[in-house]
């Protein structure tokens, strides 16, 4: 199974030392040709604007829309999430990306205020064992809303931190600054990797 992360902005590193614990060699996907090697793709955080600006520059848009069209499993994580967002509400943050409107959820960025916008939290996460992974979230966006095309995974008390429609995974939180590998372990074990 080849895995790559998305790298064009955001904590690429981050993600690439997690997966080099759970898989063989990820690549950072910068082209179409990396992109159309993987079996699965990691994106990460970082600034949702600059990573869509990257991902046009780069000429990935419509590859990256194809292969999520075609069934590719993502882990997308906080600007990532917001990059796979059906519905992105108007925030305070500042102009909001184009996204690929391929996750049923409406989120907003920026949602958890300047006092709060960073700090780390308990997460209860659907099959990692019901110990509570530790949720980073770094200005991270909230989840307004989950449509009936994807269905909640995480929660943070009562409010729902991640969600999951088929092979897309989005979480509002960072597993790849957690030191936990149970959320990247449990993704890829869903991962059917191409012949
Ligand atoms: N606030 C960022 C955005 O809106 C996301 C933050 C993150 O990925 N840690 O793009």
């Amino acid at each position: 199974m080849k895995v790559g992360v998305l790298a064009v902005q955001g904590d690429v590193p981050e993600h690439l030392a997690v997966l080099r614990s759970v898989v063989r060699d990820p690549i950072a996907v910068r082209t179409p040709d990396d992109l159309a090697s993987v079996d699965a793709l990691c994106l990460p955080g970082g600034e949702s604007t600059a990573i869509a600006r990257g991902i046009e520059e780069a000429g990935l848009w419509a590859p990256l829309r194809q292969r999520i069209d075609d069934g590719l499993s993502v882990l997308a994580t906080c600007a990532g999430l917001i990059l796979l967002a059906r519905d992105v509400a108007p925030s305070t943050a500042g102009q909001d990306p184009p996204t690929f409107e391929a996750l049923d959820v409406r989120v907003r960025r920026n949602d958890y205020g300047t006092q709060r916008e960073s700090f780390e939290a308990p997460v209860v996460v659907d099959g990692i064992g019901s110990k509570p992974f530790p949720g980073v979230f770094i200005r991270s966006p909230r989840i307004l809303g989950v449509g009936p095309q994807a269905a909640p995974i995480a929660w943070r008390g009562d409010e729902v931190v991640g969600v999951r429609a088929g092979a897309l995974w989005g979480l509002t939180f960072h597993p790849e600054l957690a030191n936990d590998l149970r959320v990247h372990r449990k993704f890829l074990s869903t991962v059917v990797a191409r012949a």
